[in-house]
């Protein structure tokens, strides 16, 4: 049995290495040359930490403030468009605190999975990217975010994750390179952290070696149809590609490959950004998030990653030199001894996070299509949902029973 699966970011991959794995034929086709996109320049953290979906209570009134500054992490490009409408109508909805607690126990599920799923993979020979498990901190400077960051904590124990609030001089015994300038901060040992452009390369190599057929430099254009199957991929360059089984897995541009099926599924893209350091003389020991500037650093074998920003531009390539400058200059605030940037615009990575309104993800079969189904939504936790995902796909087409499986998820549920 043969699956195509167009897209190959984190989830494409991933789904290909559990499909092989139960002995499937696999094609992946990607309009990209397979060197980049947003699986690549992440900040590369395995968050169990992360079961509070990106629509959380306080987010609207929060979100408003910062659309009027310049550099703060968060931006929606005003646009006339309908689908940006309906998303915005049910991301308000899911900004309720039920919503929140329903979505919960299902991230903190799959995050829980996933990670030891990379555990597993971390132990395969032929994959070496930098999996490390030192846990993450939440720094913050001023009693609002530690509040926010206490409430959070003790949901995360609730709720089985391990969290520790640590008052400024605890944490700085966990951080050994650099002295912190913070009020304090919340200890979660059991995230973990790895390099995701090690990762994607290694991931195409093991697959290509184990027959997985790639073509790069592929755009899905069109469809071809019948009985309410998916019989083939029509390319841009004019290709016709059979097809028996089909997985959509193309990240932010997953609304306008399926809109060609007629069918239609609420997503944003999240663009962020990342500079990635070099060998620097300082960098953290333990990857953070700075609370107050949703700001990722994240320490990569001998390189220093830094990260944020959500915005969501109709997946516009332009860079917003203000909004990097927001996520660098923020940095010496927490980290007094490390002063980064300023970064011209070739050294800044942008990636598009697929958003869904409620921040879980999509993954299931998609009606009327008896061959189709899709994996994408994972907005913040792509990189650390990438092997669930992949393991609940594989069920998907072998029939199995979900390993997880919740309405939440559905593609129709919106
Ligand atoms: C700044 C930043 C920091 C982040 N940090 C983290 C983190 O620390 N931890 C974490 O878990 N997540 C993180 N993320 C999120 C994570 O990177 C994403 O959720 C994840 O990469 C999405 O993976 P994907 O496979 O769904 O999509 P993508 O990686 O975007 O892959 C989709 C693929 O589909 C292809 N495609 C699209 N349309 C077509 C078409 N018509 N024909 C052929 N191919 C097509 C694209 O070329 C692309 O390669 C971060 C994101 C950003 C931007």
């Amino acid at each position: 049995m043969k699956v195509t699966i167009i897209g190959a970011g984190i989830i494409g991959l991933c789904s290909a290495y559990y499909l092989q794995e139960a002995g499937y034929e696999i094609e992946i086709i990607d309009k990209s040359d397979l060197s980049d996109g947003c699986s690549y320049g992440n900040a590369g953290m395995i968050t169990p930490s992360h079961f509070i979906p990106l629509a959380a209570p306080g987010v609207i009134a929060k979100g408003i403030r910062w659309m009027f500054d310049a550099k703060s992490p968060f931006y929606v490009k005003p646009r006339l468009n309908l689908e940006l409408a309906q998303w915005l109508w049910q991301f308000y909805r899911s900004c309720s605190k039920s919503k929140a607690l329903q979505a919960a126990p299902v991230l903190r599920d799959l995050n829980v999975f996933s990670k030891l799923c990379y555990r597993e993979l971390a132990t395969n020979p032929d994959l070496d990217f930098n999996f490390e498990e030192q846990g993450i901190m939440m720094l913050f400077k001023n009693k609002k975010a530690q509040q926010a960051e206490i409430e959070t904590a003790e949901l995360a124990n609730e709720l089985g994750v391990e969290a520790k609030v640590l008052a400024h001089g605890a944490l700085q015994r966990y951080e050994k390179n650099l002295k912190l300038d913070v009020l304090g901060g919340v200890f979660y040992p059991g995230d973990a952290h790895l390099y995701p452009n090690q990762l994607m390369q290694q991931l195409i190599h093991y697959l290509k070696q184990r027959k997985v057929q790639f073509r790069g430099k592929t755009m899905v254009k069109n469809f071809r149809t019948e009985n309410n199957q998916v019989t083939a991929i029509q390319t841009l360059s004019g290709e016709t590609i059979p097809v028996d089984n089909l997985l959509i897995a193309g990240g932010s541009w997953t609304p306008k490959i399926l809109q060609t099926l007629g069918i239609k599924i609420l997503l944003q893209d999240g663009k962020g950004y990342s500079v990635t350091l070099k060998n620097p003389v300082n960098r953290p020991s333990i990857p953070s998030i700075l609370a107050e500037a949703k700001v990722a650093m994240t320490p990569m074998g001998d390189d220093l990653r830094v990260g944020g920003t959500l915005e969501i531009s109709n997946l516009s390539p332009k860079i917003n030199p203000k909004r990097v400058e927001g996520i660098l200059e923020s940095v010496p605030h927490y980290y007094p001894e490390l002063k980064i940037g300023p970064a011209s615009t070739q050294d800044v990575w942008y990636g598009f996070r697929p958003c869904t309104p409620d921040g879980l993800p999509y993954i299931g079969k998609i009606k009327p299509y008896k061959n189709l189904s899709i994996a994408t939504g994972h907005a913040m936790l792509g990189l650390s949902l990438g092997p669930v995902t992949g393991k609940l796909v594989s069920e998907i087409y072998q029939g199995k029973k979900l390993s997880i499986d919740s309405p939440l998820l559905d593609p129709h549920r919106f």
